[in-house]
């Protein structure tokens, strides 16, 4: 059995509530025979600013570097507003995003059956929405130079930011893209401006020859990215997976991840190139919200987004897609049941919180394997 190296980061908030459920879900495929793990832990964050005045340490940067995956909660929180800034809480997240050199962002949207009603479209439209916004991190108009406010002498300024995009930058966001398809449904639609934007005409030149050359397996799609913000909210099934620059891929990302509900239920992932040895990526899995002071320590806190952070890093860099699978059907399952921690509740369920939905989520597991193996 492959016995696979995780370090898990909690940080503050509620970060150490849900990777509390993380770790039962680890124990639950551990004694189901389905892998080892072999499992590091550290602080990040506020935390560790209280324990080593930094955001992060240098022996965490390291873990994190030998890891196959990082699993991160969240940091942050109004005690450590004071502090000074190069050693916020925010500043751990964005050392190790930087070390790992993590250039490619994942978003999913799924949309769970059962929640289906509360999304602000119509059922139809979202119901069984599994869809993946691959989003180019560390390039484009956010890095750019020059990115500047000059003076123009006559009462007036100019503000300026740059959209610059190398070849090789659009070449490894477009191979995790259909890297990803083939694990999904072997589709990849993506998404730029060539219309108006130079960087837009040699995103889509790349995108066109990598695929030609490397992936001619995978269905590709170019569509315009203000044509692609509009077919999101009105048929997002048509989508697998969405490949985009760093601009369009922080808003279509969101707009992808509000089809489906709460924070509570939305992971990510980011992932850097693949090691020249090994083959494997580093990679950091996370929820997108943070780490919800107002609710923190008081066991109200949805773990749902943690743990499908989880399944991620069981499918893209564990290699374990059916244990994947699995988790995502408890978590599904159990949704169905009516449970509902608060921020997903409605009128009707079954109100339960942080453990109560973790342990909901093991005993469908338990009742999933159960079947498989009948
Ligand atoms: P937040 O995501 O922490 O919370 C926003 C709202 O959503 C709150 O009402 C919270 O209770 C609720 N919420 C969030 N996650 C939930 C969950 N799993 N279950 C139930 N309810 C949940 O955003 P915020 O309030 O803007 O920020 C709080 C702190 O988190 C700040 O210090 C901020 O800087 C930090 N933050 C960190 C990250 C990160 O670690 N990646 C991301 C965003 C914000």
């Amino acid at each position: 059995m492959t016995t696979h190296k995780l370090l898990l980061l909690p940080g503050d908030g509620i970060g150490p509530d849900v990777m509390t459920e993380v770790r039962s879900v680890l124990a639950w495929i551990e004694k189901a025979g389905l892998a080892s793990f072999e499992i590091e832990e550290d602080l990040v964050g506020g935390a560790a600013y209280d324990a080593y005045g930094s955001a992060v340490s240098d022996q965490a940067v390291d873990l994190a570097q030998q890891a196959d995956a990082v699993l991160f909660g969240a940091v942050g929180g109004p005690k450590w507003d004071d502090v000074p800034y190069e050693v916020r809480p925010e500043a751990g997240l964005l050392r190790l995003r930087k070390d790992l050199q993590l250039f490619a962002n994942l978003r999913p949207a799924i949309c769970y059956g059962a929640l289906a009603d509360s999304s602000s479209l119509k059922r139809e439209i979202v119901e069984d929405l599994d869809i993946l916004i691959v989003r180019e991190l560390t390039g484009g108009v956010y890095f750019g130079e020059p990115k500047e406010i000059i003076d123009l002498g006559n009462g007036q300024q100019r503000g300026i930011d740059t959209q610059v995009y190398d070849t090789y930058e659009i070449e490894r966001i477009t191979r995790v893209a259909f890297d990803l398809g083939r694990t999904r449904n072997n589709k990849v639609t993506s998404m730029e401006k060539r219309n108006v934007m130079k960087s837009g005409v040699l995103w889509n030149q790349v995108v066109t020859k990598v695929h030609a050359e490397e992936y001619a397996d995978v269905a590709l799609d170019h569509m315009l990215a203000d044509a692609g913000a509009m077919q999101l909210v009105r048929n997002p099934k048509q989508f697998d997976v969405i490949v985009t620059d760093n601009l369009f891929g922080d808003v279509l990302s969101d707009i992808a991840a509000m089809l489906t509900g709460s924070l509570g239920m939305l992971p990510s992932a980011s992932l850097g190139a693949p090691d020249a040895r090994t083959g494997k990526r580093k990679s950091m899995y996370e929820p997108v919200h943070g780490s919800a002071p107002d609710i923190a320590g008081t066991g109200q806190a949805n773990p749902i987004a943690m743990i499908s952070s989880l399944s991620m890093a069981l499918r893209y860099s564990l290699d374990m897609g059916d244990t994947a699978t699995l988790v995502e059907k408890a978590i599904a399952g159990v949704l169905e049941k009516g449970l509902r921690t608060g921020d997903i509740y409605t009128d009707g369920m079954t109100k339960v919180g942080t453990k109560g939905m973790g342990e909901a989520i093991l005993a469908e597991l338990d009742v999933l394997a159960d079947a498989a193996g009948a």
